[in-house]
């Protein structure tokens, strides 16, 4: 008989171990060693994985062995200690309390997803284990975040693989109650329920769970209450399922949900209102909205609540793939904001921050990056080559515009080292450095030997290869039910191979199957009797994408010949608890997108921390680390050649660095047995790469670039009841208004000679007709660089020109100024120049933002 409802009964806690519930309550241990290593005492030293899990480590505790470790005065001082320290953690100052009293005590951090731990499966890929690094460096330094998020029963999916190699998907329950999280309570003990109002006159109910996250406050919502009607009920059942309806509900929860659950969190709390809101991907726009009805209630306009809700809000985009776009049919959305959802909201509002133009006479679609923009005054996207994909990508919401223009600047995604580093390569740091923070120490010192690095990375391969091993026989033991092991799946791979890692999602523009592009030369590599290689591999497709599953098959099948078996493996049910013993056992971290498709990707970043090498197409945060001397670059083939044809000329050069550069580099030994070529380029590797690849690193980035300006501005446009942000407003208006009759009529120029040298001195005057504004409204530019022949203006700079005579009348009742600049001639070659104006104003971030500018003609 199957029970309807399963859940673990701990033991009672002896009272001297009443420390250990506020260590488990708080998942900071998820990236503190000692506290991992006291769990895993607790049960003599069970597997990692176990004690990764508290819960389940508690449920498998006999009250014995607690009574036992109760009365041990030396274990009770332990558990006593990591508390004292863990307290240590939450209260001292760190680096953001050092910014002094300006910096915002409160920035909200909206995702769809987190990968904080295994134990907690709240994510089905790169975005939400960057939002979990994100969340760990923000309390590692201090930073005041509460992020906001949804509680999926079901989380991703759980991935095994039928006997033909077709991806299984399982949705386990993930049970709250096994795990660290508390619910968001009222004094009297009522849980604290956010409601929404749906369009048929029911209302959609949600309860808040509270996860600790070191210093950060999570927040996640949860339909799965008995207030709701049982297909409510289903709203959070898991991770991007569902259809369009279903889709939008989740996001209606998570923005406009999440901010009424951070405003119950702040009450109940006595914490501060945030000032800023940092959005991750379009997914939780509709938060703006909420803010903006909240504005509205207090006496604003629409357009005066828009302001103060840009100012202060940050919109990160995650991906350069259109697909990976949300986007709403209109009606839907029409729909949904008809109603009491959002007062003071009008769903033609709503509409028109998010509309797409119409294509081909089609009306376009609700899009959320369009809105995610609209709703916010700073954008980024995540790697340097990310934010040039995302200005070319987005430029047509500010026409007139060139691409370097678009406001949309970049920072570049990290991992969270104390997560993602291998406990053994932290221990030989702190051996020879004293510490154990590995990415502020120069590995190029041999205070660590050639000798014990080769040692520790050997290791590592060990515990992959026997961490690979019990997980190839666990699929074949599903694959083939009831069938008797067979010998050779427990000798598969060898800790003394060159180990090729390979592990993410499975969208197609991954290419997972590059490899094996060239069966015959792939074999010959897996097989070579003197150098060898092997190859993991692991990923989860879409459960809707049957192409990504036709690629798992394919790999499946080729691993699955006796030739290679032992060679090449695919690890079912790709998550953190694999990434971390996968990521440190590799030597070598495969990547090959189709650029520039990869956003940034954080596997290789992982990879690298634990002194494995990349092997990447030049490819999001690759593109801008790549030193031709800290691993290999597969060269890109030309963009405008078909998909097969790149396909071949880039397999074929990942097998070339393989054959010439990778493999006899590995094997070459010198006296000692050591590769020391190799460890030579894993030390520059290890050196160089790790404090950049930090999410440290990315999140003073968002602290000086984002959240600190963001915070100005908010707080600038809220003074004295708003007045700046109604001014702010009104002159916008204006300016829309009076934009039509701005224009340039003429240019003159002088000072140069007919064929100009470097050095001379281009001096210019341009009369402006400004249509009624004055020359406060606008800023007046050159805009110069190198010409081509087609009169394309590149590597372009502006200079401002200021007012120098005027206004005076043009005889058509206009009013004309003259703007007067000179620009010296810093270089030879083609020289190219226009002059424009655009609307200035103080509260604005960028000229750009209103899309609008009058260009000489
Ligand atoms: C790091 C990681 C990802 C994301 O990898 P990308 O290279 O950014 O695609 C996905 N899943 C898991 C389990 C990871 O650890």
């Amino acid at each position: 008989m199957k029970a309807i409802r399963r859940f673990a009964v701990r033991p009672a806690l002896p009272e001297r171990l009443a420390a250990l519930e506020t260590l488990v309550g708080n998942l900071r241990w998820v990236w503190h060693e000692p506290t991992v290593a006291l769990f895993s005492d607790m049960a003599h030293g069970v597997e990692d994985r176990l004690a990764r899990d508290p819960a389940e480590l508690f449920a498998s505790l006999s009250q014995a062995r607690l009574d036992e470790l109760a009365a041990d005065d030396v274990f009770v001082a332990r558990v006593d200690a990591l508390r004292d320290d863990l307290q240590r953690y939450l209260s001292e100052p760190r680096w953001y309390q050092g910014l002094g009293e300006s910096a915002p005590t409160s920035i909200a951090y909206f995702s769809p997803e987190y990968g904080i731990t295994a134990a907690l499966p709240q994510y089905s890929g790169g975005l939400g284990i960057l939002a979990g690094d994100h969340l760990k460096s923000a309390s590692d330094l201090g930073v005041p975040l509460v992020a906001v998020g949804l509680f999926y029963r079901s989380g991703y999916f759980s991935q095994s693989l039928s006997a033909d190699g077709w991806q299984q998907e399982t949705y386990p329950i993930v049970d709250p109650d096994g795990l660290p999280l508390s619910v968001l309570r009222h004094l009297d003990g009522t849980p604290v329920d956010i409601v929404l109002a749906l369009p048929d006159g029911r209302s959609l109910n949600a309860r808040v769970w509270v996860a600790r996250v070191g210093r950060v406050t999570l927040l996640l919502l949860d339909t799965d209450v008995p207030e709701n009607d049982a297909d409510l009920c289903q709203v959070t059942d898991r991770l991007y399922g569902g259809g369009e309806e279903h889709r939008l509900r989740q996001e209606l929860l998570l923005g406009i949900g999440g901010v009424r659950a951070i405003k119950q969190w702040c009450d109940l709390t006595g914490a501060d209102m945030p000032t800023v809101f940092h959005t991750n991907e379009g997914h939780a726009g509709f938060l703006g909205l909420e803010r903006i009805s909240d504005l509205v209630g207090a006496g604003l306009g629409f357009a005066e609540a828009l302001e103060v809700v840009r100012g202060g809000e940050v919109f990160t985009t995650h991906t350069p793939v259109p697909a990976g776009i949300d986007r709403f049919d209109p009606e839907l959305i029409t729909r949904y904001f008809s109603t009491e959802l959002l007062p003071g909201v009008e769903s033609r509002d709503v509409l028109s921050l998010g509309l797409e133009s119409a294509v081909d006479g089609r009306p376009g679609l609700f899009n959320m990056a369009i809105m995610g923009f609209r709703l916010a005054q700073r954008a980024n996207g995540v790697s340097r080559l990310h934010g040039e994909v995302s200005r070319r990508m987005f430029r047509s919401l500010w026409p007139g515009f060139d691409e370097n223009d678009i406001p949309i600047g970049s920072i570049t995604n990290g991992v969270h080292p104390a997560t993602w580093t291998s406990t053994p390569l932290t221990d030989l740091a702190e051996r020879a450095w004293g510490t154990r923070d590995t990415t502020s120490v120069d590995w190029r010192d041999h205070a660590v030997s050639d000798a014990d690095l080769w040692e520790t990375k050997r290791h590592l391969r060990a515990e992959l290869v026997a961490d690979a091993r019990r997980r190839v026989e666990a699929s074949w033991v599903s694959q083939n039910p009831g069938g008797v092991v067979p010998e050779w799946v427990h000798g598969v791979l060898d800790p003394d191979v060159l180990t090729i890692g390979f592990a993410r999602r499975v969208p197609t523009y991954k290419r997972l199957t590059l490899m094996l592009h060239d069966e015959d030369r792939l074999r010959a590599l897996l097989l070579d009797p003197e150098r060898p290689i092997q190859i993991v591999v692991a990923g989860k497709s879409h459960p809707a994408d049957d192409e990504g599953k036709r690629l798992i098959q394919q790999l499946v099948e080729f691993a699955a010949e006796p030739e290679v078996r032992s060679r090449i493996v695919f690890l079912p049910d790709y998550d953190m608890a694999m990434a971390k013993t996968l990521f440190p056992g590799t030597d070598v971290w495969l990547n090959n997108p189709l650029r520039p498709l990869e956003a940034c990707g954080t596997s290789g970043m992982k990879a690298a921390l634990n002194g494995s090498l990349n092997l990447s197409v030049l490819d999001g945060w690759w593109a801008e680390f790549a030193d031709g001397a800290n691993g290999w670059t597969i060269p890109t083939a030309a963009a405008n050649l078909s998909p097969e044809e790149r396909d071949r000329i880039e397999a074929a050069s990942l097998y070339e660095l393989l054959e010439h550069h990778i493999v006899p580099s590995f094997y070459d030994r010198g006296e000692s047995g050591l590769p020391h070529g190799w460890l030579a380029t894993m030390r520059h590797s290890l050196a160089t790469l790790s404090p950049e690849l930090s999410a440290d690193r990315m999140l003073r980035q968002y602290v000086g670039a984002l959240y600190l300006p963001a915070a100005a501005a908010a707080e600038r446009l809220s003074e004295s009841s708003y007045k700046p942000a109604r001014e702010l407003a009104a002159w916008k208006r204006r300016v829309v208004e009076a934009w039509p009759r701005v224009e340039i009529s003429h240019v003159e120029s002088g000072g140069l000679d007919v064929t100009p040298q470097v050095g001379e001195t281009l001096r210019l005057r341009a009369y402006v007709a400004l249509g009624g504004l004055t020359p406060d409204d606008v800023s007046v530019e050159l805009v110069y660089g190198a010409g081509s022949a087609e009169g394309e203006l590149t590597d372009v700079a502006t200079l401002p020109l200021q007012p120098v005579d005027g206004p005076s009348g043009r005889g058509d009742g206009e009013t004309s100024v003259v703007y007067g600049g000179e620009l010296r001639l810093e270089r030879s070659g083609n020289f190219g120049y226009t002059v424009r104006v655009v609307p200035h104003h103080r509260d604005v971030a960028s000229d750009v933002e209103m899309g609008l500018v009058a260009v000489a003609r």
